[in-house]
């Protein structure tokens, strides 16, 4: 183990056997080359692959690197936040274990973080993804700059530095669903965002499902902000309206036109009906996600389990 390290990198790892060799490598040039002392902490997040063995014999060749060992796959921010509670460093570092955020890049984030940043986010310049996963993180982007408030040009990129008094705050923040760049902007006073490069996928593949991405993107948005309570609510109030005035429609015509006229009117009235329940089951939809959340909080359950943690090739109690 080093003995004080100055920064400590955090890193993921689900299923990534196939990364893990190269990213081993990759990233002890590039930290060796910082000069500085550091420390590198994977966090096997239930892996059901080699990757565990893999970084278990890394780790007895290399005293700066740290493994977390989870019992099961509790998912990457969970995994990060392990990392978190585990580092000593002045500067922390979250990169993605699949080699698409290149360890190269850490180097220009120290250097950032020495001009005296508190978080030091990164944006994807061509980014290697498909072009409909490009086109949803742009609209994912603008959504959540709006409805969270913090403005990031790019939510979706892990390869981030924080300073030790940010990291300590988020890990006291014990919410179940946090997204950490968020959350990290939240609490941080001068952020800056830096150019970085950004490599295909090369080896196995995303871990994120379309539908792993719009959990979370509905997620993020509920857990910080309540404008979809808000929201509802003025679409309730203006449709509210707009049925008053519908009825007061209504009843004109049947003193003008007579009762034959607000029969045909049946269908108009079903359809305003349907509309009003639509937003009705709706509403109430989203008041159960707050409750649910509510609910989850008040549980306090753990975030994670730790089986192991191994340092120089020997599995300790956490
Ligand atoms: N990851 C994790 N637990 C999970 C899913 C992903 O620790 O449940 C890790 C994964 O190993 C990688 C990082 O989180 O290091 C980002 O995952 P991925 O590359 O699949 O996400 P994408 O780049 O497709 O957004
Ligand atoms: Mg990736």
């Amino acid at each position: 183990m080093v003995s004080d390290p100055q920064i400590s990198v955090v890193i993921p790892v689900f299923n990534e056997e196939e990364n893990l060799p190269e990213l081993l490598t990759r990233m002890k040039g590039a930290m060796d080359g910082i000069g500085k002392p550091y420390e590198i902490i994977y966090v096997n997040d239930g892996s059901r692959d080699r990757s565990l063995e893999i970084l278990k014999a890394a780790s007895a060749a290399d005293p700066s690197l740290k493994v977390i060992d989870f019992n099961r796959n509790y998912g990457q921010h969970a995994a990060v936040f392990a990392g978190f509670e585990a580092a000593r460093g002045d500067v922390i570092v979250t990169l993605d274990a699949d080699l698409q955020n290149p360890p190269e890049e850490i180097p220009k984030l120290v250097a950032k973080m020495e001009e005296g940043f508190d978080v030091v986010g990164t944006v994807r310049q061509q980014r290697k993804d498909s072009l409909f996963r490009k086109a949803a993180s742009k609209l994912i982007n603008k959504v959540t700059s709006w409805a969270t408030g913090v403005q990031l040009s790019d939510y979706g990129c892990m390869l981030r530095a924080y300073r030790k008094e940010v990291v300590k705050t988020l890990c006291a923040s014990k919410e179940i669903s946090t997204f950490i760049p968020v959350l990290a902007d939240l609490f941080a006073g001068r952020i800056t965002e830096i150019p970085v490069a950004h490599a295909e996928r090369s080896r196995g593949e995303s871990k994120y499902s379309v539908w792993k991405l719009i959990r979370l993107q509905f997620d993020l948005i509920t857990s910080f902000s309540l404008l979809p309570l808000r929201a509802t609510m003025v679409v309730g109030f203006i449709t509210a309206i707009l049925a008053m005035a519908a009825a007061l429609v209504l009843v004109a015509g049947r003193l003008i036109f007579g009762s034959d006229w607000a029969v045909s009117g049946l269908f108009t009235l079903f359809a305003a009906l349907f509309f009003f329940m639509g937003i009705l089951l709706f509403s109430i939809g989203l008041l159960g996600e707050y409750v649910g959340r509510i609910y989850m909080e008040v549980r306090r359950r753990p975030r994670f389990v730790i089986r192991h943690v191994i340092l120089d090739g020997t599995e300790r109690h956490p």
